[in-house]
């Protein structure tokens, strides 16, 4: 092969790209990575996340490996409790339905802690999730929900510790480029089509890791594969996942897999713009929703905000505000739990009213019925189980009673003002339908057999999410995968 550029390609510039591309360096393999975004808009939806991943760990010994300049007041101070692989296997588990794929979940799940360790070692500095996922009670941060470190600097601090990591190594960065199609040489992939500046051209290695991103950027497939109004909800993150790994992919044979009609959408600021804004980040997200209560235009609640721990139902309820009449919905609260309201809250760019009395705030609420909200909230009130404490750190089973649709937890009267509202959209995160890959992450074709020189990682591997998904673990199925993938494919680029 007289013009080939490098060992192996890699098609994106996301977590799973660099986590694919430093694995395959490690193992002697020369690497090229194309992005179709330039310089100044890459990294992918990694960039837009708060960098928190999901790993399974056995209490402080383990979080200090992950995080070695914890200090000793801060270990003294910190209950880390432990998330144990029999937890995260249960959450993958009932999340999923118990779709997901098993042997794909033991990957993820045994590898978690070994796998954010070798980042750290390639350069990715990690710190505690003080902020957002631990309640400081009786002097002690206690840490909930499994979800316990993330990237110094978030989304861009991950991407730019994985790009300064993969740089000092010699990996290349093509900006700007955008593959478009897969080469083959008999039943071999060797190489991808390119589109750079308005040319196209060809570049040929010995193996491709995908790990372009899912379709979640594309409105027309959207449209098609998860329906109407799907076209209508906003991006969370990056604007160039409009799936063409997986396009290109089931153009030479290989097999679709997972829950082509789901994806992960949140509850997202009304008025943000189509795609994400890099100014902005993940702070359009609003997910304070477990302390107050959801009021559609008809006036009326339409989902449990208490259900579980926000990190297991925040995923499907972007779902579930689209399905809505305007696919909008006002979030309340009142200024008892005002002081729980994540930073993202008070952000500039955000939809708010406020008002003093109950009725003045029901005339607030753009395009609610306001009689009907008021006597929603009269009967909330009257349905609050308040014999019961409440406590934001566990499931405290402070329901309501005999509504239409009660809460489960953390349910909380309406009646201490100033009330306010936030408006919030669907905001979509990433699509669950793509490849079909094997332990090694080598793409399979509709006959089960890998396609040679072809591996893929990150959010276009199908199987491993189906309806919901325990917050933090796409960046940690990126790097597990993508790991993994990067390793076969230098393995693949040696072999004849
Ligand atoms: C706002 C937001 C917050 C989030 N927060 C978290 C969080 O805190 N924790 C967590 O675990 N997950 C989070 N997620 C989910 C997480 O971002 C993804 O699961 C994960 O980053 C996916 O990594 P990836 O490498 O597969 O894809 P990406 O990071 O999206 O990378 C895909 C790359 O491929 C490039 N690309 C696309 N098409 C082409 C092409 N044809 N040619 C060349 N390049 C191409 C893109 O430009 C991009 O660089 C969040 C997502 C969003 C949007």
């Amino acid at each position: 092969m007289l013009d080939q550029i490098a060992d192996v390609i890699v098609v994106g510039a996301g977590n799973a790209a660099f986590c694919a591309a430093l694995a395959a360096q490690e193992q002697g393999a020369s690497v090229l990575m194309l992005e179709a975004a330039p310089e100044a808009e890459a990294g992918g939806n990694s960039r837009f996340t708060a960098g928190a991943i999901r790993v399974v760990y056995d209490g402080a010994d383990d979080i200090r490996t992950l995080v070695p300049d914890l200090t000793a007041a801060e270990i003294g101070t910190t209950d880390f409790g432990t998330y144990t692989a029999e937890q995260f296997y249960d959450d993958m588990g009932r999340l999923t339905q118990h779709r997901a794929d098993p042997d794909l979940v033991e990957l993820l799940v045994t590898r978690s802690f070994a796998t954010l360790n070798w980042m750290r070692e390639k350069g990715v500095r990690l710190i505690p999730i003080y902020g957002r996922q631990a309640f400081k009670i009786d002097g002690r941060f206690k840490f909930w929900g499994g979800l316990t470190v993330e990237a110094v600097g978030g989304g861009p601090g991950l991407v730019a510790m994985l790009t300064q990591a993969a740089k000092q190594r010699g990996i290349g960065i093509r900006y700007r480029t955008r593959a478009l199609d897969l080469l083959q040489h008999g039943e071999r992939v060797e190489g991808v089509r390119v589109r750079q500046d308005g040319a196209a051209h060809d570049l040929r290695a010995h193996a491709v890791v995908l790990a372009c991103g899912g379709f979640e950027a594309n409105a027309e497939w959207r449209t098609r594969y998860l329906g109407p109004p799907w076209d209508l909800a906003k991006v969370r993150g990056s604007r160039f996942n409009t799936g063409d790994g997986i396009r290109m992919a089931l153009a030479i044979g290989a097999a679709s897999r997972g829950n082509w009609s789901g994806c992960h959408a949140v509850q997202w600021e009304m008025n943000a713009p189509e795609f994400g804004d890099l100014a902005v980040g993940d702070q359009f997200q609003k997910h304070s929703y477990p302390f107050g209560i959801l009021i559609n235009a008809a006036g009326r609640r339409f989902l449990d905000e208490g259900a579980d721990f926000r990190n297991y139902t925040y995923a499907k309820y972007g779902r579930i505000v689209l399905e809505q009449p305007g696919q909008f919905a006002w979030q309340v609260f009142d200024q008892k739990v005002k002081h729980l309201l994540r930073d993202e809250y008070r952000i500039r760019q955000v939809t708010k009213v406020a008002a003093n009395t109950i009725e003045e705030f029901a005339q607030k609420l753009d395009g609610v019925n306001a009689a009907a909200f008021l006597a929603t909230v009269k009967e909330w009130n009257a349905a609050v189980r308040t014999d019961i404490a409440f406590d934001p750190n566990v499931k405290d089973g402070r329901c309501t009673q005999a509504l239409a649709i009660n809460k489960s937890n953390w349910a909380n009267t309406i009646d201490t003002p100033p009330f306010e509202g936030y408006a919030v959209t669907c905001g979509i995160t990433f699509t669950f339908g793509g490849l079909r890959i094997d332990a090694n992450a080598r793409v399979l074709d509709t006959d089960d057999r890998p396609i040679r020189g072809l591996y893929a990682a990150g959010e276009l591997v199908g199987g491993l999410f189906y309806f919901n998904y325990p917050g933090g673990t796409g960046l940690m199925s990126g790097a597990v995968f993508g790991k993994i993938a990067g390793a076969s494919a230098a393995a693949g680029a040696k072999s004849p």
